[in-house]
């Protein structure tokens, strides 16, 4: 479960045209130290690198698992977070010491997957009942007020 493995050399490719990687990495580098963010069970990664022109060219496919709570009733809910082949461009530019860390990169795709709202059960949270009744009500009290001269 090393992330070194994540590591790609420019002369290695430049060698042997491209590379691939698949690791299962440990979730730790993706803690963003949010409470109501968490990753419990290992990454699955796959990866193919090769180079075009003055280029860095990465295919990357993902497998993680989130844990954020419901926006209903606050239970921790798994969602999966799954990459399907996105390319990445590299410039030269950008790499330095002919090697590119791919780490970073799959924190980075990993987190923009994630969900600004989670409901648990698949979306059927139980508890959306009793908020329902409760928007409900409320409705009903608008409606009301809405109405200001109804017993003239
Ligand atoms: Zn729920």
């Amino acid at each position: 479960m090393t992330t070194d493995t994540l590591t790609l050399y420019i002369d290695r490719l430049r060698a042997d045209g491209s590379e691939e990687i698949e690791v299962t990495l440990s979730p730790e580098f993706l803690d963003t130290g949010e409470r109501e963010l968490r990753f419990a069970s290992p990454v699955h990664a796959e990866l193919e690198a090769y180079l075009a022109d003055e280029t860095l060219v990465i295919r990357l496919s993902a497998e993680a698992e989130a844990l954020i709570p419901c926006k209903i009733c606050n239970n921790e809910t798994s969602v999966p977070i799954v990459l399907s082949d996105l390319y990445t461009t590299v410039s030269f530019e950008e790499i330095h010491g002919g090697l590119y860390h791919c780490l970073p990169l799959l924190r980075e795709l990993i987190l923009l997957e994630v969900p600004a709202f989670v409901e648990c059960n698949e979306g059927l949270c139980p508890s959306r009942e009793e908020i329902k009744q409760y928007l409900k009500k409320e409705g009903d009290r608008k409606a009301e007020s809405q109405q200001p001269f109804k017993d003239l």
